[in-house]
């Protein structure tokens, strides 16, 4: 099972509007889908959420190789790098094909901050 919070803005009957309750409710899952004994994927960029998985993981005596992190190609390297560094397994995620121009315009459209975050680290 794949751990991510959504990209997608749903609506409050069905979703967490607020980012604080979905940390804390991803935060709630990680710690129920670590100690089960499946192999599962936290797919996250956000220090935050893979500061709590190592913590939470290295208290229950869940190995390194029982997980994995999962992130976007080509966002935040620099965490990417440190993990594979300390020996956690990372999976990145990675488009292709043909039909590559419709994917990017959904994702864009699906999250308008990616324009911005696009922009500014193809010149970082
Ligand atoms: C492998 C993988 C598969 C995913 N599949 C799905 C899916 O099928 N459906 C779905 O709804 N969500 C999916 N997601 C989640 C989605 O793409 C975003 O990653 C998520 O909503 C952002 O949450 P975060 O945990 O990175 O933390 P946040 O706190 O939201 O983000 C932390 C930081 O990471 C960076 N960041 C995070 N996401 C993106 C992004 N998409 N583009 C650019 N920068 C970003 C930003 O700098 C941001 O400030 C997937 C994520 C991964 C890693």
């Amino acid at each position: 099972m794949r751990l991510v919070k959504g990209a997608y803005k749903e609506p409050a009957d069905i979703a967490f509007p607020d980012k604080a309750d979905i940390d804390a409710n991803f935060v709630s899952l990680m710690k129920i889908l670590l100690p089960s004994g499946i192999y599962h994927a936290i797919a996250t960029h956000d220090p935050k959420m893979i500061a709590a998985t190592k913590e939470f993981a290295s208290a229950k005596g869940i190995g390194k190789e029982k997980f994995e992190f999962q992130m976007l190609y080509g966002i935040r390297t620099d965490l990417q790098r440190e993990l594979i560094g300390e020996g956690y397994r990372l999976r990145v995620y990675i488009p292709f094909g043909t039909d590559w121009f419709p994917y990017f315009m959904r994702r864009l459209a699906e999250r308008p901050a990616n324009l911005t975050f696009f922009l500014r680290n193809l010149f970082r």
